[in-house]
């Protein structure tokens, strides 16, 4: 699955609406201290679905809202977006019916996060499969956090496994399973 485009609008320190191209290749991101960097890694897990506030570094998950600075007010809601390439139709038949998906969450102060896919609202759950199907997601080990070496080196094997299970491919079926023993 490739990303094309991740746009930000209230985001964290990215309160004007701010475009990350992804381009064929590598992509890297360079910028002093405290520029945002980590906070564009923390968009992705987002939009697909992130759930945990530690995991973007805050208390509760509307700290992700634009928090006003000394010449800008702090907004009430953050938008992410991001662009998939989907010439390949890996996506649900649902949604399959175009070369790019958009995936669009957004949260507003006190009223949660709203998720659509292709313009159409879907259930948080429903952008976690997409993204679990395709082995990449919020937990991707693709997307590597800072100090997530050092953790991994130290992980208990059963934690490795988890790690490893995401990178096969195989954590949505883990995910389905357990629904189907709920039922
Ligand atoms: P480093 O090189 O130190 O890892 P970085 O480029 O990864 O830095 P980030 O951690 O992504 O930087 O960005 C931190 C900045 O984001 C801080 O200035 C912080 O104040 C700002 N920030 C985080 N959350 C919000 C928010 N809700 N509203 C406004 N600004 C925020
Ligand atoms: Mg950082």
């Amino acid at each position: 699955m490739r990303f094309n485009r991740l746009r930000l609008n209230g985001f964290k320190s990215f309160v004007d609406p701010t475009d990350l191209v992804v381009a064929e290749g590598l992509t890297g991101v360079v910028g002093p201290n405290g520029c945002g960097k980590s906070n564009l890694l923390e968009a992705l897990r987002w939009v697909m679905g992130e759930n945990r506030p530690t995991a973007m570094r805050g208390g509760g998950m509307e700290d992700v809202i634009f928090a006003g600075a000394a010449t800008r007010p702090a907004r009430n809601f953050a938008e992410v977006s991001l662009l998939i390439d989907n010439s390949d139709r890996l996506a649900p038949a649902e949604f399959n019916d175009s070369d790019i998906l958009e995936v669009v969450r957004r949260i507003t102060r006190d009223a949660g996060s709203a998720y659509k896919i292709g313009g159409k609202d879907v259930r948080a759950r429903d952008v976690q499969m997409l993204f679990a199907d395709a082995s990449t997601g919020a937990h991707s080990p693709a997307l590597v956090r800072q100090g997530q070496i050092s953790e991994l080196i130290n992980a208990k094997p059963s934690n490795r496994r988890r790690i490893l299970e995401e990178a096969a491919g195989i954590s949505g079926l883990y995910q389905r399973r357990h629904e189907a023993e709920l039922k």
